[in-house]
């Protein structure tokens, strides 16, 4: 079997469904689970209108959801026909009644939890699966709808809650399983799932690429693949550089770096159930489904270039620790990781010299309390609107002068921290926020610019 996971461009109206459902028929002999993402921009919009519930503001809340079940009633109306949809709309009419009623209690209350967020956030998947198996039922598929949350089970950390592999692996074995035995196509919304006790989770924002692996993984798929709006990986992301290529093949290890450090179209967990089982993982574009894609592998051929590709995370805060006097005693490390253990904040990149250590840090973290904290034990400087930059190549292991060629290039650029060596793999550096765009493309021209697209790896 194999799993197709769609993302939220490649179901975001009835003419995506459409394409995503023709793509599908196109590989019922591999007996496809398919995975579904909310239609494009709608987790975002649930939690705008999970906030302005929070904040009191009922009015705004229900008339954001009023639009939404607008487009999902088009969306679906085009889809079924009149008929069809006629028996149809009492099912997504009770969910947003019942999304409502949510709404309605959490601004009654006045306060938004991360478990009510999840539930809030959880409609964007509940109602895209509905529609989606329902149009390809439509559309001569055999099409049944699971419900993610009784096959996806995870702890209770609320809106990055982390899956039971186990008990995982035997849901989808006992309720998917005789499906795919039967022929028929399972269809099942990506993100969420819920506790053993069957309260509603979210696996974490862009999590539903994570969701085909884990259902990937809990099979014993053949394949992965991420369907999504480029024709694969690419070089850089297309949205700054609109010279990025298409990279043919990557490894597990050099793909989850990138998407670690903000390559968006893949989530950086997605490679993990796949590494286990050893399951190749494929990157296609639904609007241009002869392309190739990328593929992600075990270890990809080895590239031309020095570098497969060049990703930037922006929304970064560096944390400057100094030792109050001189040397950093014995001990001093452990007290600053048990700081950030503490608040729960995780740390990318980390450098160090005699009297202090620099840290850096998602800006949307907790940070004043985190830093409070720190002063404590040191003087605690920190500062927001950096990105990281981060250079990824299996070819980084061998090649020597690579970093003087980097920087080299960016002479003129800040460079804040510099950290080479943890996986042998990457190349990452900090820079101010304002500068990505820029240096993105500078370096994308010097080490991709030469190089022939059909030959590039
Ligand atoms: P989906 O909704 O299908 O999950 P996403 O928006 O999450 O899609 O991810 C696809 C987007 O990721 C692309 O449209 C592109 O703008 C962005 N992106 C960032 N870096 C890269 C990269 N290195 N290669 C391809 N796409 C990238
Ligand atoms: N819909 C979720 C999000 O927007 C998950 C996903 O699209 O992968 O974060
Ligand atoms: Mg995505």
């Amino acid at each position: 079997m194999i799993v197709m996971k769609f993302g939220g461009t490649s179901v975001q109206d009835s003419a995506a469904i459409t394409r995503a459902g023709a793509i599908v028929k196109g590989r019922l002999q591999q007996k496809p689970v398919v995975v579904v993402s909310a239609l494009a921009k709608v987790t975002d919009q649930l939690l705008v209108m999970a906030r302005a519930a929070g904040s009191g503001d009922r009015k705004t809340a229900l008339s954001l959801s009023r639009a939404l079940r607008e487009r999902h009633y088009t969306t679906a109306g085009e889809l079924l026909g009149t008929a069809l949809f006629t028996q149809f709309h009492s099912d997504l009419g009770a969910h947003f009644e019942a999304l409502d009623e949510l709404l309605r209690g959490i601004a009654a209350v006045g306060e938004l939890t991360p478990r009510t967020t999840d539930h809030v956030a959880a409609y964007g998947e509940i109602l895209s699966s509905q529609i989606v198996a329902a149009a390809f039922s439509a559309h001569g598929l055999d099409a049944t709808l699971v419900d993610s949350r009784e096959c996806i089970l995870t702890d209770d950390a609320h809106m990055r809650a982390a899956p039971l592999m186990e008990e995982t692996g035997e849901r989808l074995r006992a309720k998917v399983q005789p499906l795919l035995a039967a022929g028929r196509v399972p269809v099942m919304g990506g993100f969420i799932g819920a506790t053993k006790s069957g309260i509603t989770t979210t696996i974490g924002r862009g999590g539903g690429d994570y969701s085909a692996a884990i259902v990937g993984s809990g099979l014993g798929a053949e394949r992965i693949e991420i369907w999504t709006d480029v024709d694969g990986m690419m070089t850089t992301d297309p949205n700054l550089c609109p010279d990025a290529r298409r990279i043919k093949s990557i490894s597990f290890e050099e793909a989850a770096e990138l998407a670690y450090f903000g390559a968006k179209v893949l989530h950086p967990a997605t490679v993990l159930p796949a590494i286990q089982k050893n399951i190749p993982v494929y990157v296609l574009n639904a609007r241009n489904p002869s392309c190739e894609g990328t593929r992600i592998a075990t270890r990809g051929p080895r590239s031309r270039t020095f570098f497969k590709a060049i990703a930037a995370k922006k929304r970064i805060t560096i944390i400057d620790v100094a030792a109050p006097r001189m040397l950093l005693a014995h001990g001093f490390m452990r007290a600053i990781f048990e700081a950030f253990d503490r608040h729960g904040v995780s740390v990318d990149v980390v450098t160090t010299s005699e009297v202090s250590v620099s840290l850096t840090v998602d800006s949307n973290e907790s940070i004043p309390a985190l830093a409070a904290d720190l002063a404590k034990l040191a003087d605690v400087k920190y500062e927001g609107r950096k990105a990281i930059i981060c250079l990824v190549g299996e070819n980084l292991r061998e090649t020597p002068g690579i970093a003087a060629r980097v920087f080299g290039e960016l002479s003129d650029v800040k460079i804040r921290m510099i950290s080479q060596g943890a996986s042998e793999i990457n190349l990452t550096f900090v820079i101010e926020e304002e500068e990505v765009p820029q240096v993105i493309r500078r370096l994308h021209k010097a080490f991709f610019s030469d190089l022939d697209p059909e030959v590039f790896t």
